[in-house]
């Protein structure tokens, strides 16, 4: 299923146990943002076909974390496409850390995966009409990353932000005061529409990070009392 958000900009959803993709058809290249998980490609790749794009015209994969219901569709992707995610997500792809991953909690091999291009805190990738600034977000897991799109104010949060503050679980290699400061540096960004990796799509995102931000400092003061 799959819903043209803004022109070009479609979100795709697969179906549990995968995250929403979304894929962005810019003037000069089309990106996918986190295929999902393995078992729901053909799922996904159906999708693509009925938004009208074919398969061989996608340029690049970017996962917003490495977890597997993100990241897990590249293994049928990655031949063709480049993976590009942050360095510390693409490290721990790469040497097949499933207690990060969680690739074998799903059914799946952690070994095999490839990033091609590993990302830092506020690279950019110009897709022509599309800027797409990177903000390394490390709180749900260390290698989280956001996108953000300055001229058009969306954010793709991948599991840092929901709407209406739901706050994402700690992951290994997460923390919650990584978290909060991630929060604390998407709340200074104009933000008009927010895209997570599941759950509603919203546009009252200022207020979804601040409630994010008071539920994760109860949370974090909890975890440093126990
Ligand atoms: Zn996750």
């Amino acid at each position: 299923m799959y819903q043209e958000i803004i022109p070009k900009l479609y979100l795709i959803k697969t179906g549990k146990p995968s995250c929403q993709s979304y894929l962005i058809s810019g003037d000069e290249m089309n990106v996918l943002i986190d295929p999902g998980i393995n078992q729901n490609f053909e799922i996904l790749k159906k999708d693509i076909q009925d938004i009208g794009i074919d398969m061989n015209s996608l340029d690049m994969v970017i996962n917003t974390h490495e977890h597997v219901d993100h990241f897990g569709a590249n293994i049928y992707l990655q031949k063709k496409l480049p993976i590009i995610t942050h360095r510390y997500a693409a490290t721990k792809i790469m040497s097949a850390d499933d207690e990060v991953l969680r690739c074998r909690a799903h059914g799946h091999d952690p070994h095999g995966y490839h990033v091609h291009m590993w990302l830092e805190n506020m690279n950019v990738i110009n897709l022509g009409n599309w800027f797409l600034k990177i903000f390394h977000t490390p709180g749900h897991t260390s290698g989280s990353l956001c996108i953000y799109e300055p001229r058009k104010r969306i954010l793709i949060s991948g599991d840092t932000v929901f709407a209406q503050g739901t706050i994402s679980n700690i992951s290994s290699s997460g923390s919650y005061g990584e978290y909060i400061n991630s929060l604390a540096r998407l709340n200074t960004l104009k933000i008009d529409l927010l895209l997570p990796g599941h759950g509603d799509i919203s546009t009252n995102v200022e207020e979804d990070i601040e409630k994010a931000t008071a539920n994760a400092l109860k949370k974090h003061e909890k975890f440093l009392n126990q």
